[in-house]
């Protein structure tokens, strides 16, 4: 599955707020939020267009659709399951989200960013169950088993994220034994452990239109 390959500050300044997504980057004042707080592109320092409230749910989707790196058509099909899936649709949604694998190694602190995440489980370090998983989509269950394993590379890139990383609290529903590269689902994510700010009944209603 493709992924975007152009400019990630461009995002971020797009939806008007960080979204992490360059790892160490964001951190600091060489943050392009902080230097250019306005929307890309020649008018966007002029132009401050109030949104409608089609506008509001557009934003929302594009926030959170850029935040984990999809593309329209996959942040879609998430939206259909998460639809056909007993519970509340937005919660289900940002569940399903939460779960990808690639997340996980983001929220567990092996890695900077979720880009780099999947770069780690493309690269072929991730197992589950002590099953190799290269695919950054995979949806995590609760009490799998996460362990990095390594071969001539990647542990040295992985222990600079760790220590990159090592302000960046792990979620309550995740368990990380950084030191030895071990990992636990402790259980799914509930609404209140996912934590950014998204309003996803603005989605919600996007998607019912
Ligand atoms: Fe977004 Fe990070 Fe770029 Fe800042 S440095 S604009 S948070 S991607």
């Amino acid at each position: 599955m493709g992924r975007y390959t152009g400019p990630s500050c461009r995002l971020c300044r797009r939806e008007g707020e960080k979204l992490f997504l360059k790892g160490t980057r964001c951190m600091t004042h060489r943050c392009a939020i902080e230097r250019r707080a306005y929307a890309p592109g020649q008018h966007g320092s002029a132009r401050k267009a109030k949104l409608s409230n089609f506008g509001l749910q557009m934003r929302e989707k594009q926030k959170v659709k850029r935040i984990y790196g999809l593309f329209e058509k996959q942040f879609n099909n998430y939206f259909v399951k998460a639809g056909r899936t007993k519970g509340v649709t937005g919660t289900v949604l940002l569940q399903m989200l939460e779960r990808r694998l690639d997340n996980v190694i983001y929220q567990l602190g092996f890695a900077t960013s979720r880009k780099q995440a999947r770069q780690i489980v493309g690269h072929g370090f991730v197992h589950v169950n002590g099953r190799l998983v290269n695919i950054p989509s995979f949806q995590v269950k609760e009490n799998d088993e996460i362990t990095l394993e390594f071969k001539k590379t990647g542990k040295k890139i992985v222990d600079e994220n760790i220590k990159a990383s090592e302000n960046r609290a792990v979620p309550s529903w995740l368990e990380a034994d950084r030191t030895h590269y071990k990992a636990k689902v402790k259980h799914l994510p509930a609404r209140e452990e996912i934590n950014f700010q998204v309003k996803e009944q603005l989605i919600i209603e996007l998607y019912s239109r």
